[in-house]
């Protein structure tokens, strides 16, 4: 978390918003858990427990999703066989760039 969610102020690694006093405590706990649960889910694509990584792959994108970790989810879904939830994955990850490139220009 790189900025303040109530105020967008610029965010160091303190508990409350500088500028707005706004507790992120709660937010910042919730932050390290998905940090830990995606590099979990690095660690056992890196030692091929493609059960695990799934696991942790979506607990990462359940406490807070990023392109990256979606990406990740995506390939955990694939090597565990679950294609359905792969593709859908891979889709919204298209729709989203989609959208980005088109707003952007
Ligand atoms: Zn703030």
């Amino acid at each position: 978390m790189q900025r303040c969610p109530s105020c967008n102020a610029r965010l160091n690694d303190e508990w409350n918003c500088h500028r707005c006093g706004a507790n992120l405590g709660l937010l910042m706990y919730i932050n390290r858990q998905a940090e830990d649960h995606y590099r979990l889910a690095v660690s056992a694509f890196i030692t091929g427990d493609a059960k695990s990584m799934l696991f942790h792959a979506k607990r990462a994108c359940a406490l807070r999703q990023t392109p990256e970790r979606l990406g990740l989810l995506a390939c955990a879904a694939i090597l565990s066989y679950d294609f359905d939830l792969g593709v859908s994955i891979i889709g919204r990850l298209s729709e989203d760039r989609t959208k980005l490139r088109d707003t952007t220009g």
